[in-house]
């Protein structure tokens, strides 16, 4: 394929132009502009609080499910998905409704997370979110290092179900099923779900 040239031409400069005074009279005009019309855009942190936007992605938080727990159920997706290894997750057995494993320990280390949301993005039953908090800042290496403990948010409530929710939202035909009876109803069906001990 042949390549296409296209010549551009150095624009000539009229003799109005090349004495470049009135460029430098029209740069100081907008300077003395902006000097009359000031206003101030720093902030007086941290007694005045800049409003983030809605998406903003600050530190992470657990929400929790109905009952006030944890909704987490240490499937380490987002353990995998985090591509500078901060979240380390050890598990422990549940028998709670719906799930099978809980964390033991759920860790995020702040020196290492860049808050790319790749772990939001992985997590198949909302047990994770991006939180608007930013103030992170610890005399020591240790205080970076945020235990689940930290990051429980009790007060964020999520309803998505926390087994397989792509199954139950293809179930759904749509809608996600969240309501535990409409689960119980589609483990029935299928009967690939067994509670522990059956
Ligand atoms: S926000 Fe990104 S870097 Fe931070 S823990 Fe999640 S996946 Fe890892
Ligand atoms: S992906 Fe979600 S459910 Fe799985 S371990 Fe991470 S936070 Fe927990």
């Amino acid at each position: 394929m042949a390549i296409k040239i296209k010549l551009l031409k150095h624009p000539e400069l009229t003799w109005y132009e090349k004495l470049y005074l009135p460029q430098i009279v029209g740069g100081l005009m907008i300077t003395l502009r902006h000097l009359i019309h000031f206003k101030p855009i720093t902030i007086q942190y941290p007694e005045e609080v800049k409003e983030l936007p809605p998406r903003y992605r600050g530190l992470h938080i657990l929400p929790a499910d109905d009952d006030g727990e944890i909704r987490c159920v240490a499937c380490k997706l987002c353990e995998v998905a985090c591509p500078t290894q901060a979240i380390s997750i050890v598990a422990e057995p549940a028998d709670d409704y719906g799930i099978e494993r809980r964390p033991k320990v759920y860790n995020i280390d702040f020196m290492r997370c860049v808050f790319c949301g790749f772990c939001v993005e992985a997590c198949p039953c909302d047990a994770l979110r991006m939180g608007m908090k930013y103030e992170l800042s610890s005399y020591n290496r240790a205080g970076l290092v945020h235990t689940k403990e930290v990051f429980f948010d009790p007060n964020v409530r999520s309803h998505a179900p926390r087994d397989n929710a792509n199954f139950l939202y293809e179930m759904g035909k749509g809608e996600i099923l969240d309501k535990p009876e409409e689960v119980e109803n589609v483990k029935k069906l299928t009967g690939t779900y067994t509670s522990s001990g059956s």
